[in-house]
Formats: structure tokens, C-alpha cells, sequence
């Protein structure tokens, strides 16, 4: 039985879905860089969790935005004079093969913001009506978060927090902005995630997620907002991934700290960071240290030279033999890690005990085709290639 611990009751929750349809939403990237390697570990995770529950045969959708107006772009695209789709273009691209370096599951939506204007205005037109919303001085639009009583239970945080909805700019028409009943602008950051999932997935979503770092104010203004738009909303398990911090601050551009991906990518196997990335558990968060990921390149070789069959009799093994496996020796022990919220770490010292084992006694062939042929099968629903 899956568990999952779920950020919004704090508590680890049974996993329950009557229909076999899982509903997955990640917030995904702001393209005016290369994303970072907390980007990475954040998107490692949900692979995992999306091969597993493929695995156990659910039917998934998978939705993971693209904010594609933001500030950060707008003073990218002037600070480097390209212009902003240009510059979005470029880096969905880039992006996109990195992730496919990574053996990252690809989303089976992957909607922009500004595909998605219309419906945003929409919405921000009935968060008004409703009175959740108001015109500020400057003209933009703000929600009102003392509107919504539930404020800040996800990040138990009983702030004033009135955040933008749509941000007016009648002055800079050299910026990309759309027409709107509250004049030119374009809209906030957060309500772009409720308009958006809402309509692809709609009121029931299974599994909303990201990295820490989103749970205040993106998710908590998200939760306000799209219980104040859709009167069935529901978000079953809310699932955040652990930064991955330099010297113990989040790795952001603007703290100087950002560790170029291409560079890694250069400098190690992606197995390597793969592991890296997953074996503390997700919701912790890592101190990255490059001599840690050289540690990682040996630890998981011990697995890589038992895939080499050093310990067997190499003409017993046909793995290309199409064969039922058992799942008696490990398997099951896997399956009751992934049971308890994904609990990866016990998964590789299961791996590495069980190698440990095998070298250390006189095991028969059998019996090690078997286990090999069920480690084989755990590393690729871990997404390893
Ligand atoms: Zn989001």
C-alpha cells in the first residue's frame, strides 16, 4: 500500500485513486537560463515517482508549465538586447535536452504561460467580481489574501501576503504585453499555475509538486487563488523536493552560486548525478559538494561491475532471454520502500547489501541470475540507463 507524505496535512497519507488516472502537476522552469541542478534533482524525483506508478500500472498525465513571462526574462532580454520569445525559445530548447540527458520522463503537457493569456484574464475577471481581488493605486491587479480565511496552512505562515495578479504597464509598449480590461500588462506569477492546471486537469488534481522553495508564496497564493475560483478544488497529496544548497544557501543565480548543468554534465555520467541527486531523501535537502558526486562515481560502480556478471558464470546468463522474473529475492523488499513515500536511500542500501552478500559468499548461479535480473529491473523503474 503507497503512502505518500503529503506537505499540506503534514502527515503520511495512504494513497487512494478509485479510477486508475493519476494526475500529476510540477511547476516547471522561468526559461531565461539554464536550469540548475536543484531544477534537476526536483524533476529526478517526480521521474521516479511517475516510472513507479507507471510501474504499478496507473494511467498518468503529466503536466509541467513553462513560465515564459517573468521578470527575470524581461530584464534578461533587455540586459542581452534579444527579444523575449527569442530568448524563451532558446532556452525551452536548451533545456529540453538536458532533460532528455537526464532520461527525464517528458510531461505529457508542457503549457506556457502565454499560451494561456486569455484564460488567465478570465479567471483574474471572477477573482474580482468575487471580491478575492482589487485594483491597487498603480492600476495592477492584487489579491487579497485576508479574502481567502485558509491563508498560509501549507507554509504555516500568517503573513499579509498580497501578491500580484496582473501587473499594468501602459507606459513600455516595447515590452510583451497583452490587452487586458485593467489595461496593457501581463499577469502575476502564481495565478498562472491555478489557471493552468485547473484547465488541463481540472478541480482534482492527485499530485501537485516542486521544489521547497515554491511552497511560500508560490504554492500558498496558488491554494488561496484556486480556492477561490474552483469550488471543488482539491490537491490529494502535495509532494516538495529538498533544495540542493551551495554553503548551505539555495543555489539561485542571483546568489552567485548557480553550477553551470553543461559543466557536470561534461565532468560526469549522468547515473552518477542521477544517484547523486536521489540518495538522500527527497524531501531533504542536499549541500552540494563536487568531491561527493567523485564519491557517488565509486559507490555506484560497485553496481555497475556487478552488472558485468564479475560474479557469474557467464554461460548460464543469456539476459536478453526473455524471462518471467520472480521478484522473490529483493523485489519485494523494493516495493515496500517505494511504498513508504519513496524512500530511494533504502533502496540503494538494499542494492549495495545485497551485492555486499553476494561477494562475500558462495552463491549458485541460479540464484544470481535472479537477483541480478530483479536489480536490472529496480534501476529502471529508478530511471537509470
Ligand atoms: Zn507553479
Amino acid at each position: 500500500m503507497l503512502k505518500i507524505f503529503d506537505t499540506y496535512s503534514k502527515k503520511k497519507k495512504i494513497f487512494i485513486n478509485n479510477d486508475n488516472l493519476i494526475k500529476i502537476y510540477v511547476c516547471g522552469i522561468t526559461p531565461y537560463s539554464y536550469c540548475h541542478i536543484g531544477h534537476i534533482r526536483t524533476f529526478l524525483i517526480f521521474d521516479i515517482i511517475i516510472r513507479y506508478l507507471k510501474y504499478l500500472n496507473y494511467k498518468i498525465i503529466y503536466v509541467r508549465n513553462i513560465t515564459d513571462i517573468d521578470d527575470k526574462i524581461i530584464k534578461k532580454s533587455i540586459d542581452k538586447k534579444i527579444n523575449v520569445i527569442k530568448l524563451t525559445k532558446y532556452f525551452i530548447k536548451k533545456n529540453n535536452i538536458i532533460f532528455n540527458k537526464f532520461n527525464i520522463t517528458k510531461p505529457n503537457y508542457e503549457p506556457k504561460v502565454t499560451d494561456n493569456i486569455k484564460y488567465i484574464i478570465d479567471n483574474i475577471k471572477i477573482l474580482i467580481k468575487n471580491k478575492n481581488a482589487f485594483i491597487d493605486k498603480n492600476g495592477d491587479v492584487i489579491f487579497n489574501t485576508s479574502s481567502y480565511n485558509y491563508y498560509g496552512k501549507l507554509s504555516n505562515r500568517k503573513t499579509n501576503n498580497n501578491f500580484v495578479l496582473w501587473k499594468l504597464n501602459n507606459n513600455n509598449k516595447n515590452e510583451l504585453l497583452w490587452k487586458s480590461p485593467w489595461g496593457y500588462g501581463r499577469p502575476g506569477w502564481h495565478i498562472e499555475c491555478s489557471v493552468i492546471s485547473n484547465k488541463i486537469l481540472g478541480d482534482q488534481i492527485d499530485i501537485h509538486g516542486g521544489g521547497y522553495d515554491l511552497l511560500f508564496p508560490h504554492h500558498e497564493n496558488e491554494i488561496a487563488q484556486s480556492n477561490c475560483l474552483y469550488k471543488n478544488f482539491n490537491i490529494k497529496y502535495w509532494i516538495h523536493i529538498g533544495t540542493v544548497n551551495v554553503k548551505n544557501n539555495k543555489i539561485s543565480k542571483s546568489l552567485n552560486n548557480y553550477i553551470g548543468i553543461n559543466k557536470l554534465l561534461n565532468k560526469f555520467n549522468i547515473n552518477t548525478i542521477r544517484y547523486y541527486l536521489t540518495k538522500k531523501k527527497y524531501e531533504k535537502p542536499i549541500n552540494f559538494n563536487i568531491s561527493k558526486i567523485e564519491k557517488s562515481n565509486i559507490e555506484l560502480d560497485k553496481i555497475n561491475i556487478f552488472f558485468s556478471n564479475k560474479y557469474l558464470n557467464k554461460t548460464e546468463i543469456n539476459l536478453k532471454k526473455k524471462t518471467i522474473i520472480k521478484k522473490k529475492y529483493i523485489f519485494n523488499k523494493f516495493i515496500d520502500y517505494m511504498n513508504d513515500d519513496f524512500n530511494i536511500p533504502k533502496i540503494y542500501d538494499l542494492l549495495f547489501n545485497t551485492i555486499k552478500n553476494i561477494k562475500n559468499r558462495n552463491i549458485e548461479n541460479k540464484y544470481l541470475y535472479n537477483i541480478l535480473k530483479e536489480v536490472k529491473l529496480i534501476m529502471k523503474i529508478l530511471g537509470f540507463k
